[in-house]
């Protein structure tokens, strides 16, 4: 049975459509492959979406395809790795809690990073996310994720001919995505309702929510979605966008999907062992699990302990301000009788998430999560720290170094992020077997055994690539604008594909400090030329979130120095940045530069994505670097032990950082060749940056680390 709307697939390859609805392709490529082969520019036209791309794909070019012998053995290769994946009986966690598989993880997120053609991630968060399922389902968990399916996404950002972003909100059509209905076991849709209260002229009401089911290898996604037929248009909106909306949305979204998302589960038959709530947004899940265990004759205190010993935590922001808290009485009118539900008083239920701030008393909802779940941590060593001081109040009898924060350093999904040919080189000089052990830091020794004209070469390609992407990207941009001839002539030699390259891209937030690199132009634009015989050139990319006017400022000015003389052509700052150009820069970048305020960066990953590409960080001390910078892999800007009280003498001090360090060690490492041509001691930095950053930041440490430290002590 072939699904609606697809183009008749010819028997020999029926399969394809089977694989289209497996994200599993999203983190292997040359599944990827099997589609573009049959049409090159569709493939493009579709943004790599196999679905849409089955819906619109000429009959005869999938009869040829079904024709081409050296496509059906393509096929049947791809076909055969899919089915022994899903299959595949031998996985860590089965071996290791062979008697918990029966034991489900609901992993919950407000956002899901998983592939350029889901736009439900705004960034680093969803990212993980993506990266944490799709490792749960390397490793044979038995995890479920659980989030919202936002129809129109995150936004596709333009950038104006003066530099202004703005946000275009595309409507995604579930039936041109990997997504699917879900069913209950019965063989019904599942549909799920919350209650809301009166808000203008909408009377107190309930809202429905669909359930999408989306496959990721092994592990199943459920995501809800409220732009459903019985909801009134203001609570269809509820789910439309991520981050659209006031506090007040903010607040509906949260309620949905901690409330929705358990009715959801079970509704599905399925009764989880351990919640994972990645980031509080969805922390009124535990109010859910309470209701449900007191109508089950257990009293408060026991419920609470019961839903504390099953839940994990994770937090992800490093400043106080930026944890989601709503005012009491909107918290009061969003759940009015729930303190009756739960058979304590109205303040006792308050007090779960009560937080006093200059401003007054909050619910926050990283407060009610530390409260009610078993087992906490933050992102990195650092940001470890910093939660349990920022958190310690919660502690009142801890000292600081005992108050039960830990921290589980984030990782990277290897096979996501990998550009495909550093992977073949892998796979020739580690066996092809290596991704089984890529947390296993002996296995990467073998990285010494890749010749480094091999390496540098690919490391050529990359870039090559990279330029060429960079330009057809800035030519529709141009054609958009309706620019003339001579601006689209100059696009041919917009970059070079044989210099050295330094990208930055990530949302723009202000603490990011994009423009850090511009305080100084004059040396930047001497550094930039270097004489002509050493020059360096700048990849941006990034989004601000649309009413965050100083981020959107830093878009405008990021993008008018690329205009500016002695930095146009070196420099430029890319539109739309996403999951598809991120895996084109950490192929064809050189260089990842990352410029934090300290200690702000909680993790950051974007970092660790470029290290298993080989591309050595430049970076502020913050977050995972850290931890993975040993000396030989990379660069720290500025000297983090000396306290500049304000922002200015802090951005002096670490912008001069940064040019020195280009100017006196990496353009005089990234240029040095020996007779053959051959960079030997930046090939060194790039086989030590894979040695030790690959194995240590990888989402199969990250996700074992919480099965081990996590999950398996609340089974
Ligand atoms: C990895 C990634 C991020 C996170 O970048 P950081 O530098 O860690 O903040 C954001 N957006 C996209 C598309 C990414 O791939």
């Amino acid at each position: 049975m072939q699904p609606v709307g697809f183009t008749p697939i010819p028997n020999r390859i029926s399969r394809l459509a089977e694989l289209a609805y497996n994200l599993w392709w999203t983190w292997h490529p040359e599944a990827q492959e099997l589609f573009r082969r049959i049409d090159a520019p569709l493939w493009e036209e579709v943004y790599h979406n196999p679905v849409l791309f089955l819906q619109n794909v000429r009959q005869s070019s999938l009869d040829s395809a079904a024709n081409d012998p050296e496509y059906l053995r393509a096929y049947h290769e791809i076909l055969i790795a899919f089915g022994e994946y899903t299959v595949f009986d031998k996985t860590w966690f089965k071996q290791n809690y062979g008697d918990k598989l029966n034991q489900p993880i609901a992993y919950f997120s407000a956002e899901f990073g998983l592939h350029e053609c889901l736009p439900i991630y705004s960034g680093g968060l969803g990212i993980l996310s993506g990266d944490h399922t799709k490792a749960a389902s390397d490793l044979g968990l038995p995890l479920i994720g659980v989030g919202f399916l936002y129809p129109q996404g995150y936004f596709r950002q333009e950038i104006t001919a003066t530099g202004d972003q703005e946000a275009i909100y595309q409507k995604v059509r579930f039936s041109e995505v990997p997504a699917q209905s879900a069913f209950t076991p019965q063989g019904k849709e599942v549909v799920i309702s919350v209650g809301l209260p009166a808000r203008g002229y909408l009377p107190e009401r309930r809202v429905y929510a669909k359930v999408y089911h989306l496959n990721v290898g092994n592990v199943s996604l459920y995501l809800l979605d409220t732009d459903i037929h019985p909801n009134a248009s203001e609570d269809r909106e509820l789910s439309a966008r991520l981050y659209g909306g006031d506090e007040e949305m903010r607040l509906a979204q949260e309620k949905i999907l901690g409330l929705g998302g358990v009715r959801a589960l079970q509704k599905l038959n399925i009764t989880p062992a351990v919640f994972h709530m990645n980031e509080g947004h969805s922390a009124f899940l535990v109010f859910e699990r309470m209701r449900h265990l007191i109508n089950e004759g257990y009293s408060f205190q026991d419920a609470q302990e019961k839903v504390r010993k099953s839940t994990v935590f994770t937090t992800h922001t490093p400043v106080a301000a930026g944890h989601d808290a709503f005012p009491l009485d909107m918290m009061i009118r969003y759940f009015p009788n729930w303190h009756d539900f739960l058979g304590i008083s109205r303040d006792e239920l308050l007090n779960l998430g009560r937080q006093e701030q200059h401003w007054g008393p909050m619910f926050s909802m990283t407060v009610l999560a530390l409260r009610l779940s078993g087992h906490h941590n933050g992102v990195s060593q650092l940001h470890g720290d910093l939660s349990r001081n920022m958190w310690r109040w919660l502690w009142p009898d801890e000292a600081v170094e005992n108050v039960p924060i830990t921290h589980i350093t984030n990782g990277v999904h290897t096979e996501t992020w990998l550009y495909p040919k550093m992977k073949a080189v892998f796979d020739e000089y580690m066996g092809k077997a290596w991704p089984y052990q890529m947390d296993n830091p002996a296995m990467w020794e073998m990285i010494d055994n890749v010749p480094d004209e091999l390496l540098w070469k690919v490391i050529n390609q990359g870039r090559g690539e990279l330029i060429e992407f960079i330009r057809n990207k800035v030519r529709k941009r141009l054609a958009r604008l309706h620019l003339g001839q001579h601006e689209l002539e100059a696009i041919n030699n917009l970059l070079d594909p044989n210099i050295l390259t330094i990208g930055f891209a990530r949302r723009f937030a202000t603490y990011k400090r994009a423009t850090l690199l511009f305080h100084d132009t004059e040396r930047l634009k001497r550094i930039i030329h270097g004489n002509g015989e050493r020059p360096v050139q700048f990849v941006f990319a990034g989004k601000a979130h649309p009413r965050d006017e100083p981020g959107k400022n830093f878009i405008r000015e990021v993008y008018q120095r690329s205009q500016e003389w002695g930095l146009a052509g070196r420099l430029v700052m890319l539109e739309n940045y996403d999951m598809n150009i991120a895996r084109e820069m950490f192929a064809g970048v050189d260089v990842w530069q990352n410029t934090p305020r300290r200690p702000m960066e909680a993790s950051g990953t974007s970092g660790q994505k470029a290290a298993i590409n080989g591309k050595p960080n430049l970076s502020i001390f913050d977050g995972w670097w850290a931890e993975g910078y040993n000396g030989k892999n990379g660069w720290v800007i500025g000297d983090y032990t000396i306290d500049h009280h304000d922002e200015h003498s802090q951005n002096h001090a670490d912008a001069t950082s940064l040019y020195d360090l280009l100017e006196y060690e990496i353009v005089p490492a990234f240029y040095e060749r020996d007779e053959s041509g051959i960079p030997r001691r930046w090939i060194a930095l790039v086989k030590e940056t894979i040695r030790s950053c690959a194995p240590q930041f990888c989402t199969f440490r990250m996700v074992k680390e919480y099965t081990k430290k996590m999950y398996i002590p609340c089974m």
